[in-house]
């Protein structure tokens, strides 16, 4: 038994997307895979998105979103959709689709995969049946797991322990009952065939945070569905988000978009880039009088691309199976560009 049918209301053409959380500047890291991201929807005749993923509006410095906007433009990565322009399937920043995700999440809890949960930070910590063992934090224990699964009577009027509002989980157990697999797998267009054990790699995860607002997961996910999002080229620090996002997406019964996830990019010393790596920001070199073209040529390189900043002919030449999940070093003002030998 799975969700019956959501009519997607989509265009008839796919879409790619670039969706970034602006909690500061764009950087060379996070603009090759806007690059990519865009390079791909273009060759593939998709739509472009740009979608801004806001869950924590606060947390988004004030000009950074205008700033974001703006060093996308100057790079020429023009978007047929996104919060500027508008477009068919919007509001294209997640801040302003919160009720859509509480439609969802009704839905997931129909299916009886849903629980409250009031464990604070520390108690998940200390109860965790494997510290490490996943991206988002240890893996749930189950403390507060019923043991029997069915539909939650009142999301919205969930009762207070010990003073504490609950989050909401998706039990993993309840999904391989519904779904009839321990496994989550896909084929990655990029990283080739994954597949990830949901007991051990993954155990049940937030939905709907303490605040009551939708988990990234969910957000991330039915925003790729709703927007008709039929490519998603991303980082692959986001290879296990994919997993929760891809378990959501069969649970509703919907149609899974095409995942490739790509090699970050790493800094001269070796290290992920980060918002922080002032050396990088996009804005710095258009401050100091990069050309933009220059740091095209400079993403094409990093990409394994043509050495050009003609976008026509960069997305003639662009193939997502071309694609490597190498790490590379960049600097875009010698144009140093070595392979990382992790
Ligand atoms: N908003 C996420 C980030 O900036 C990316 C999400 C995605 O591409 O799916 O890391």
């Amino acid at each position: 038994m799975m969700s019956s049918p959501i009519v997607l209301n989509t265009p008839e053409i796919g879409a790619g997307r670039f969706a970034p959380t602006p909690t500061g500047r764009l950087h060379l890291g996070n603009v090759r895979t806007a690059f990519i991201a865009w390079l791909g929807a273009r060759s593939s005749n998709l739509r472009t998105i740009l979608r801004i993923e806001d869950l924590d509006p606060k947390a988004i410095p004030k000009g950074c979103l205008e700033g974001v906007y703006d060093d996308l433009d100057w790079l020429g990565l023009d978007y047929d959709e996104c919060p500027r322009l508008g477009g068919p399937v919007g509001p294209y920043r997640q801040s302003e689709r919160f009720e859509q995700y509480d439609g969802i999440l009704e839905r997931l809890n129909r299916l009886g995969c849903l629980y409250p949960c009031w464990c604070s930070r520390k108690e998940v910590r200390e109860a965790a049946i494997a510290p490490h063992a996943s991206d988002e934090g240890p893996i749930y224990a189950g403390t507060c797991r019923p043991a029997q699964f069915s539909p939650v009577k009142n999301l919205n009027d969930l009762p207070k322990k010990n003073g504490r509002t609950p989050a909401l989980r998706l039990s993993v157990d309840r999904a391989i009952e519904l779904q009839g697999s321990q496994t989550v797998t896909f084929t990655d267009a990029v990283a080739g065939p994954q597949t990830f054990d949901l007991r051990k790699s993954i155990g049940d995860f937030v939905v709907r945070r303490v605040d009551g607002v939708a988990a990234y997961q969910i957000a991330c996910a039915w925003d790729d569905l709703s927007m008709g999002c039929t490519q998603v080229l991303r980082g692959n620090d986001l290879l296990p988000s994919t997993v929760r996002q891809l378990l959501v997406i069969r649970l509703l019964n919907l149609p899974e978009p095409q995942y490739g996830h790509v090699g970050l990019v790493l800094s001269a010393n070796g290290e992920r880039m980060s918002k922080r790596d002032g050396a990088t920001a996009i804005e710095e070199l258009r401050r100091t009088g990069t050309n933009p073209a220059t740091v095209i040529r400079h993403l094409a390189r990093m990409t394994g691309l043509p050495d050009t900043s003609d976008l026509d002919h960069l997305t003639d030449a662009f193939r997502i199976c071309n694609l490597r999940q190498s790490y590379f070093q960049a600097d875009v003002r010698t144009g140093s560009l070595g392979e990382n030998k992790r």
